[in-house]
């Protein structure tokens, strides 16, 4: 046997974390928010949908 480097997994193909949430799968929105009268903030969770709840990416996915 021959000193073979490792190689990917089979039908393993190259993935990006996702560069919208991370590899969170999901991201905030901050949002501008009036609680009982208080200007502030209210973050939203949202299922990151550049990735579809992923958090990685098919191939290589150069960030914007
Ligand atoms: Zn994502």
């Amino acid at each position: 046997m021959s000193d073979t480097p490792a190689m990917p997994e089979p039908g393993s193909k190259l993935r990006t974390l996702c560069f919208n949430c991370e590899g969170r799968r999901e991201f905030v929105v901050p949002r501008a928010a009036f609680i009982d009268g208080e200007h502030g903030t209210a973050p939203e969770v949202k299922p990151c949908k550049i990735c579809g709840g992923e958090g990685w990416l098919d191939g290589i996915q150069p960030p914007v």
